[in-house]
C-alpha cells in the first residue's frame, strides 16, 4: 500500500487559493483520501475547512472557468459543487454532543481535531492538507494509514462513544469489513456486540442502505456472518438469522440453511448476479424455518418453502423499506421457481416440462438458471458434478424449445376476448376454463402458439362444451 497522494489536479490548488483568501485551514478529507491510499475508483470528494463551508464552496465556483451552480443544504450546513472531475462536497469543521436518546446531533463549529474525532473509523480519519504551507501533506491523527497497512476497522474514539452516539456506525464497520475485506479489530467489534440494541433508532432507510452496500461486495457472506456474531442480523432481519442451526433426529440431520444460504449468495456474487439477484439468493429458503417437518420415513422435509418464501417476499421487501416494484416482482418468482430447473434433471427432461418452465420464468429465465446452478452447495464433490452435467442437459433442451417455439415471452393468442366473441359469452369461468384449456394445449405441445391452430383448437374445444359458436371469424 503506497500513501495517500493528491491526485494533479489544478481544481485542489483553486480550493487551496479560496480557502486561503477567507483564511480557513482545508482539507480533503474521510473516504476520499482512504480510497487514494488503496487505489480504489472514488466518486466524490469531501473537503473540510475550518471556518464557513458554505462560502468557501461559492468562493471556488466563482474560480472555476466552468462557473458550476452551488447546492446548498442549508440544514446541514454543507454545500455540493460539481465539477468536470468529481462532485465535491464542503462543510465546515464541527464537533457533535449527542444526547442519549435522540436521533438528532447538536451540531457546532469546531476544530480540525474535534472533525477528525466525530469521524466513524480511523481509516475514514485521514485528511489531505490544502494549506499553502504544507499542501499535500498527510493528515493521520489515529494511525488510519497503520490501519488500513493492517486491513483493520477501528474507530478512532473508545468504541462505545463513536457506536453509542451513531448507532449506524456499527453497520458501517460491517460493510466496510466485507468491502475491503478488513477485520473488526476485537474492541471494536465487542462494542458492535455491546451496543447492538441501539441500531433500533436509526432509519430503515439508513440501514438499508448499508446493507444492500454489504451485499454488493465481492464475497457477502463474510458480512452476514459478522453481522451474525455481533447479533445485529437477529435484530435488522430476523428471518434470516432464523435459518442458523441444524436439528438432529436419530439418523437425520439437515442441513444449516444459514450457512447454506451464504454460499449460494457467495456463488451467485462470484458469477457477477446484481443486486436483486443476490436478494434473491438471500431469500429463495427463507420460508424453510417455517415448512419444517419430520417424517420418519424419509427425514427432514421443508414442502412448500419455495411458495411461502415467494408469498413473504413483498412483505420482506416493505419491512425493510426496499423498492415495491418491478425489482420485487422478480425477486418473488425467481424465489418461487427455484426448485424448478433442478426439479427438471431428475426427470427425464421432457419438451412440455420445459415449455412451462420457459412460460413462467419469463425473461427470468437466465438468472432463474444462474440461481438455480448458484444452489447446488453438497460437500460431496462428485455428487455436484453429477448435478452439474444433468443441469448442463436441462440448459440445452431450454435452449432447443426456446428456438423452436419462442415461449421467453409467450403472449396467449386467444384473449379472452377472442373467446367471448366467439361463442357469444360474458365474462364467466367458462370463458377462463376455455382460456387455459387452449394455454395447456399450446404447453402440452398439442398445439403450436399460433393462431389459426390456437383457434381451431379453440371451435373444437366449444363444440366439446355444446356451446353456439356465433359470429367467428379467422382474423385477429
Ligand atoms: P462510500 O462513499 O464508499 O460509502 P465513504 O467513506 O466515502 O464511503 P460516505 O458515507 O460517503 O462514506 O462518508 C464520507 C466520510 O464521512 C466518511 O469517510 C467518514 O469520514 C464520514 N462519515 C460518514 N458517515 C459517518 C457516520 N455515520 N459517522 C461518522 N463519520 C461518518
Ligand atoms: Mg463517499
Amino acid at each position: 500500500m503506497k500513501l495517500p497522494q493528491l491526485p494533479e489536479l489544478p481544481l485542489f490548488h483553486t480550493i487551496a487559493d479560496a480557502a486561503g483568501e477567507l483564511g480557513y485551514p482545508a482539507y480533503v478529507i474521510g473516504g476520499f483520501v482512504r480510497d487514494l491510499a488503496l487505489e480504489r475508483p472514488s466518486k466524490d470528494v469531501d473537503v473540510v475547512c475550518v471556518g464557513d463551508g458554505i462560502r468557501l464552496a461559492q468562493a471556488v465556483g466563482q474560480r472555476l472557468p466552468s462557473r458550476p451552480r452551488v447546492t446548498v443544504f442549508k440544514n446541514f450546513g454543507t454545500a455540493m459543487l460539481p465539477t468536470p472531475e468529481v462532485e465535491i462536497e464542503f462543510v465546515g469543521a464541527r464537533k457533535e454532543s449527542y444526547r442519549a436518546e435522540s436521533r438528532k446531533p447538536e451540531v457546532e463549529a469546531g476544530t480540525l481535531e474535534e472533525d477528525l474525532a466525530r469521524r466513524d473509523f480511523t481509516i475514514n480519519a485521514l485528511g489531505l492538507s490544502l494549506n499553502p504551507e504544507d499542501f499535500g501533506a498527510l493528515v493521520d491523527r489515529y494511525d488510519g494509514i497503520g490501519d488500513l497497512r493492517r486491513k483493520i476497522i477501528r474507530t478512532p474514539l473508545d468504541p462505545d462513544i463513536t457506536f453509542s452516539d451513531d448507532p449506524l456506525r456499527m453497520m458501517r464497520a460491517v460493510r466496510f469489513a466485507a468491502q475491503l475485506n478488513f477485520d473488526i479489530e476485537p474492541d471494536t467489534f465487542d462494542a458492535i456486540a455491546r451496543n447492538k440494541e441501539r441500531i433500533k433508532i436509526v432509519s430503515q432507510e439508513r440501514i438499508t442502505d448499508e446493507l444492500n452496500k454489504l451485499i454488493l461486495a465481492p464475497k457477502p457472506s463474510y458480512g452476514f456472518k459478522l453481522l451474525f456474531s455481533s447479533g445485529l442480523l437477529q435484530l435488522i432481519f430476523p428471518r434470516m438469522a432464523q435459518l442458523q442451526g441444524v436439528e438432529k433426529r436419530g439418523q437425520h440431520a439437515h442441513k444449516d440453511n444459514f450457512y447454506h444460504t451464504l454460499q449460494v449468495l457467495d456463488n451467485v456474487a462470484e458469477a457477477g448476479g446484481d443486486l436483486w439477484l443476490r436478494w434473491a439468493a438471500i431469500l429463495h429458503d427463507i420460508a424453510k424455518p417455517a415448512t419444517k417437518r419430520f417424517d420418519p420415513r424419509v427425514g427432514w422435509t421443508f414442502h412448500g418453502h419455495e411458495d411461502k418464501g415467494a408469498r413473504w417476499t413483498p412483505a420482506i421487501f416493505t419491512d425493510l423499506k426496499l423498492p415495491l416494484g418491478e425489482e420485487m416482482r422478480q425477486v418473488q418468482k425467481l424465489v418461487r421457481l427455484h426448485l424448478r430447473p433442478i426439479a427438471l434433471v431428475k426427470e427425464t427432461v421432457t419438451d412440455s416440462a420445459v415449455r412451462r418452465l420457459l412460460f413462467e420464468a419469463g425473461d427470468e429465465i437466465d438468472r432463474l438458471m444462474l440461481l438455480c446452478k448458484a444452489d447446488i452447495t453438497s460437500k460431496d464433490h462428485q455428487r455436484v458434478a453429477r448435478y452439474l452435467r444433468n443441469f448442463e442437459r436441462v440448459e440445452e433442451k431450454l435452449k432447443e424449445v426456446e428456438e423452436k417455439d419462442h415461449l421467453r415471452n409467450f403472449k396467449p393468442v386467444i384473449t379472452g376476448e377472442v373467446i367471448m366473441q366467439t361463442f357469444g359469452l360474458k365474462p364467466s369461468r367458462e370463458v377462463g376454463e376455455l382460456k387455459e384449456a387452449v394455454l395447456e394445449a399450446i404447453l402440452d405441445g398439442k398445439i403450436r402458439n399460433e393462431y389459426e391452430e390456437a383457434f381451431a383448437f379453440l371451435l373444437q374445444q366449444g363444440q366439446a362444451k355444446g356451446l353456439p359458436q356465433g359470429h367467428h371469424s379467422l382474423t385477429k
